[in-house]
């Protein structure tokens, strides 16, 4: 009997091992199809001071057809597996600059890991902000902790690069990677952005609030900017601008929407 049960098991685990390949079969597909046939939004979400004044928007892509809508957790992974995060990541920014030249906003893009360590990134966005004439601090570049990785000299220079195009630097999901504090000192970082997952427990949990006021605190000594992700509620709204939060970003300022263009 034990070794039926112990049949079974095994056979379940094949079974949803392939409803993984499938799905990202799937995934994968509807990626490519995106890729040839243009079925890319972004969509823009405020990113608001102390007093809820819009001080900026951050883009965020889906993949949207008459059959389906992606979200960029289901096929962003899919696409660095399969080397279409370079067309996809050339698609975010140039549409993105795009969207900076028309409405004047500033404006943050997300970059992946793979995208940023790649060659001819840098020239790429370089090219875009000269054709689209976008101005010094208009772009923020979105990188998670996970870019750290790798040949400290290049992510340096990568970052330096950066910065003399007068391009903005975020690093996303603060908190949940394994990011050196030697690095945060030695990069030139302009804001940290607080991961939701602190915030959203910030009003039940004690030990969020004191890692949000650790990283606020840390920001502060390195002169380093704070955005709150995740803020649904006005006590962690309210909570936040107590410990020192600099911007926030969330469902009660809102949602990732169309953003209209002002010319
Ligand atoms: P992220 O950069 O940390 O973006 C924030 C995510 O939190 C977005 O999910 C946003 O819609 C969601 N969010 C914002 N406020 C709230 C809130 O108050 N409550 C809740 N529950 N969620 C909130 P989204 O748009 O699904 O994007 C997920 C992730 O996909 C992003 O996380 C980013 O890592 C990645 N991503 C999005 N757009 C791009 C892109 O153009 N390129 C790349 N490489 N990655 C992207
Ligand atoms: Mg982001
Ligand atoms: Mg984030
Ligand atoms: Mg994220």
């Amino acid at each position: 009997r034990s070794k039926e049960q112990g049949r079974n098991q095994v056979t379940m685990y094949h079974e949803s091992m392939k409803k993984d390949n499938d799905k990202m079969l799937f995934v994968e597909q509807v990626l490519r199809n995106a890729v040839n046939h243009d079925h890319f939004i972004l969509k823009y979400q405020p990113i608001v001071d102390g007093d809820r004044q819009v001080v900026a928007f951050e883009s965020l892509i889906r993949i949207f057809s008459e059959q389906e809508t992606l979200f960029p957790d289901e096929f962003i992974p899919v696409a660095e597996d399969t080397d279409l995060i370079q067309s996809v990541g050339r698609w975010v920014i140039s549409h993105a600059c795009l969207k900076i030249m028309d409405c004047q906003y500033n404006i943050s893009v997300n970059v992946s890991s793979k995208q940023f360590h790649q060659q001819g990134f840098i020239m790429y966005i370089d090219q875009m902000m000269k054709r689209f004439n976008i101005g010094k601090n208009n772009l923020v570049i979105e990188l998670t902790e996970g870019v750290v990785v790798g040949s400290f000299n290049e992510i340096q220079y990568k970052f330096n690069r950066l910065k003399e195009m007068g391009v903005m630097i975020a690093i996303d999901d603060f908190g949940t990677g394994y990011s050196s504090l030697e690095y945060l000192r030695q990069l030139p970082i302009d804001y940290l952005k607080i991961d939701k997952s602190f915030v959203f427990d910030l009003d039940k949990d004690n030990s969020s609030r004191v890692i949000i006021e650790t990283i606020i605190s840390m920001a502060k000594h390195l002169n380093l900017q704070t955005v709150a992700e995740g803020v649904e509620t006005e006590q962690q709204f309210s909570i936040l601008k107590d410990i020192g939060c600099d911007y926030f970003q969330g469902y009660l300022f809102g949602k990732p929407g169309d953003l209209l263009t002002l010319s």
